[in-house]
């Protein structure tokens, strides 16, 4: 990948705040540098959004609010469908933009930008279908209306590891809602927000609909908008931790909240599963997007009698990935996110073999520029281990083993997260068991990735509240009202 290339395309990713419909800097002038974790080298400065700043992209989205809302959901699904038309033709860019920013491979970049954009392409669709009901009352007496209505302003705040999808999700049923919006990207990967803002802004979408702030201060800056008696809807995909402080901010609001939050997904392998396609699964559950994702598989969770040859087979696998820079050819794994990233996946490696776990490859920092950790594979790994327990988030498989589906269910529930399960079995009752008793929003069965933006993602107990894509993910931007007449026939 060429350096010019890689310059060229830093030179044009806007490094402004987006309010009102203009770029502007952040009022008295911070900025803050964004890195590149394969080099720990920074890419670009960008301005860094103060409270005050917050404040007026709120302003903005109460002030384009009436005429959005009202605007037909016909135009507001043609903006959006130019919006995937338009990321669609800027791919490469937008793919680079992601691994340069977030250090995962290109192909996997590459990937999300086609995924992220289906959002746009899947709410665009949506929009002109929201549906309301006429009816006459059991009674007879009257005829009530039900009818939807866009929840209000609303303040999006996504995380680093989806730089792209996470933004979509939430953006494009808001649009196709009537909704307008105050966006907060992560701190560590706000550049590719800031593109694909200046894309809606191609596409049609009018002056203060979407508003972007980048920040270093995301803690006072958020707390100053959720608490804004005008704010009226708060989503949120981050840690389970920041949710909770986010939650109880939004409580006095009585706000409507949407949450997306930590998993701890368990990936049972049955003695009667196809190991081929088990190992498959589990390397796509594992090492999509370097591990840092909240549908990874966490807990590796396999009958005693398959235990060893999985182990074997998943280790032979992990043996010939690449790890490098994710512009670089052939590279499987990128670099973690930051220091604390790799600190993090090493102490949960090193506490899993203090506690008897067999280290089969991997296990170790790499010494080199940026922030890459070996992927590992770890067996035996012994019930108690704080592995089992966190989310690992990086390219780490720990396995355990079980002897009957008892067992297993057992210790795929025995977590406060519920996100995703996955299921290898050729026995159909017992994928349909399994279905019923895993403590999750969404199950992969005989399938290692399971997002889809056709699909209403989310999860259930401490992995959050609401869902996002599929028919349910518009409806999180919509509010119910019932209206009763008198018969009209009186
Ligand atoms: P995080 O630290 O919770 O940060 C997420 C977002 O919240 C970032 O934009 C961050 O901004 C912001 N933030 C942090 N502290 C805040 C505060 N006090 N007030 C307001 N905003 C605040 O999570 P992360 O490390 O970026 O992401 C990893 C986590 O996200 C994992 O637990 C993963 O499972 C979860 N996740 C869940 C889903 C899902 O759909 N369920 C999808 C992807 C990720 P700064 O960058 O400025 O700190």
């Amino acid at each position: 990948m060429s350096e010019n290339r890689e310059s060229d395309l830093l030179g044009r990713v806007p490094d402004g705040l987006y309010i009102g419909g203009e770029w502007r800097p952040a009022t008295g002038g911070g900025t803050f540098g964004v890195t590149d974790p394969s080099t720990g080298e920074v890419v670009k400065e960008i301005a860094d959004a103060s409270v005050e700043d917050g404040v007026a992209a709120l302003d903005a989205a109460c002030e384009a609010y009436e005429s959005w809302s009202r605007t037909p959901a016909r135009r507001r699904a043609e903006i959006l469908r130019r919006a995937f038309d338009l990321l669609t033709e800027r791919k490469d860019d937008v793919a680079l933009l992601m691994t340069i920013e977030m250090g995962k491979p290109l192909g996997e970049s590459a990937g999300e930008v086609t995924y992220g954009a289906e959002f746009l392409r899947w709410f665009s669709e949506e929009a002109a279908h929201v549906q309301g009901r006429y009816g006459a009352n059991p009674e007879g007496t009257g005829r009530m209306i039900v009818t939807q209505h866009p929840v209000g302003p609303c303040y999006l705040i996504t995380p680093w590891n989806f730089p792209l999808a996470m933004a979509t999700r939430k953006i494009a049923p808001a649009l196709a809602a009537g909704c307008t919006m105050v966006v907060k990207p992560a701190s560590q990967t706000p550049l590719t927000t800031l593109l694909f803002t200046q894309l809606l802004e191609d596409a049609g979408v009018p002056a203060g609909v979407v508003n972007v702030i980048n920040t270093s201060a995301s803690g006072k800056v958020s707390e100053a908008i959720i608490t804004d008696p005008r704010l009226r809807k708060l989503s949120f995909t981050g840690s389970t931790e920041v949710g909770q402080k986010l939650l109880a901010q939004a409580a006095p609001g009585v706000l409507r909240t949407s949450m997306e939050l930590g998993g701890n997904a368990p990936f049972i392998v049955f003695d009667d599963a196809d190991l081929d396609k088990a190992v498959d699964g589990a390397i796509a559950a594992k090492f999509r997007n370097i591990g840092e994702a909240c549908t990874a598989a966490n807990r590796f969770i396999v009958h005693t009698s398959v235990a060893e040859e999985f182990a074997r087979r998943v280790t032979e696998r992990v043996r010939a990935f690449r790890t490098g820079r994710g512009t670089e050819e052939g590279v499987t794994i990128g670099p973690l996110i930051d220091e604390r990233a790799v600190e993090k996946a090493d102490e949960l490696v090193r506490d899993a073999v203090a506690n008897g776990a067999t280290l089969r490859v991997g296990g170790e920092k790499l010494d080199r520029p940026g922030t890459f950790y070996a992927a590992t594979v770890l067996s035996d790994v012994a019930s108690g281990s704080r592995i089992l327990r966190e989310e690992i988030f990086g390219p780490v498989v720990a396995i355990t083993s079980f002897t009957d589906e008892d067992d297993a269910v057992r210790i795929a529930n025995d977590t406060e997260f519920g996100l995703v399960g996955y299921v290898y079995t050729r026995d159909l009752a017992r994928g349909q068991r399994m279905i019923e008793r895993l403590e999750t929003g969404m199950m992969g069965l005989n399938v290692g990735v399971v997002s889809n933006p056709a699909a209403p993602f989310g999860g259930w107990k401490l992995s959050g509240l609401g869902r996002e894509g599929g028919a349910e993910g518009i409806h999180e931007y919509l509010q119910t009202k019932y209206t009763l007449t008198p018969d009209p026939f009186a």
